[in-house]
């Protein structure tokens, strides 16, 4: 689960062309909401143990408590300055050699994308590093069996129904369920409950240190900007006037 800033409040820092995460607090990525609420819902058929991993600053751990509160058994913040700067190659990494320090498990569970960062890479790479197989565009879980899961993918043109050997990832839509809100006795336990926080140094057996952060980043942002729509500039014309000038503008720029 990904711990993202409220887009609406969010700065954007352009000259260093990144997002300013410490403008606006940091709650759960709507999309994980759908996938915190699929590994519950899991849980609650079959059994298991629901693990959420963020790698985020440490003002992300209110979001890891509220994902507690929603069900999850344990939460464990990723958080260092080593891990700052990542790409999502860096990011990924770091959250396969977490998932790797974790031991044996059956499914991970993310979602779609991020509302912030919006490349929807992180989870295929997730899976990619742990040589596992990854459904993408989830928007229905069908049945989840001993040693496989059989989902329906959303893949703009058609559904298609597909089986993956477990352990897998998959990454869910919005459509894949309706989250819970969570109740209060709930929430009153989270806000009690332990968020275990690893620094890279916890991970040093599983993974290379000079990957992580900046460091190990394959991708620079070199130059960011607003996309703002250019306003329309309007033109008063009068009579024979104007309509010979509209007939004259609309030629010299080549629509007529
Ligand atoms: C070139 C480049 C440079 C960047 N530099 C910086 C920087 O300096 N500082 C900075 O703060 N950010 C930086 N970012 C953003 C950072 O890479 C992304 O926040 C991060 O990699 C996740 O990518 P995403 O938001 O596109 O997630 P997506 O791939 O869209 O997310 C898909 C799913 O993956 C999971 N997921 C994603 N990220 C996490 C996470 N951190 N923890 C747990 N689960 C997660 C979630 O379930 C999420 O729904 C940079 C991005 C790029 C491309």
């Amino acid at each position: 689960m990904k711990p993202a800033p409220d887009v609406e409040k969010v700065r954007f820092d352009v000259r260093r062309g990144i997002v300013d995460r410490s403008s606006a607090k940091l709650e759960i990525n709507p999309f994980d909401l759908h996938a915190i609420e699929a590994a519950v819902r899991i849980k609650e058929s079959v059994g298991g143990i629901v693990t959420v991993i963020s790698m985020a600053p440490p003002h992300a751990e209110p979001a890891l408590r509220d994902a507690l509160a929603r069900g999850a058994d344990r939460a464990i913040l990723l958080s260092d300055r080593r891990f700052a700067g990542s790409d999502t190659l860096a990011t990924s990494y770091t959250l396969a050699s977490a998932i790797k320090k974790l031991g044996e498990f059956d499914l991970i569970i993310c979602g779609e994308k991020s509302v912030d960062g919006d490349t929807g890479q992180v989870g295929p790479e997730v899976a990619e590093f742990l040589g596992i197989p990854h459904v993408s565009y989830v928007t229905e879980i069908k049945e989840v069996g001993s040693e496989s899961v059989t989902v329906v993918s959303d893949f703009g043109v058609a559904y298609y129904s597909v089986r993956a050997e477990l352990p897998a990832l998959l990454s869910v839509t919005k459509e894949v369920n309706v989250p819970r809100k969570p109740k209060f006795k709930d929430l009153m336990k989270a806000r009690k409950a332990e968020i275990e926080v690893w620094s890279a140094d916890d991970l040093k057996n599983v993974l290379d240190l000079n990957r992580l952060g900046l460091e190990g980043s394959a991708t620079r942002v070199v130059k960011a900007y607003y996309a703002l729509e250019k306003g329309r500039e309007g033109i008063k014309v009068k009579g024979n006037e104007g309509i010979r000038k509209i007939i004259e503008l609309l030629s010299s720029s080549g629509v007529i």
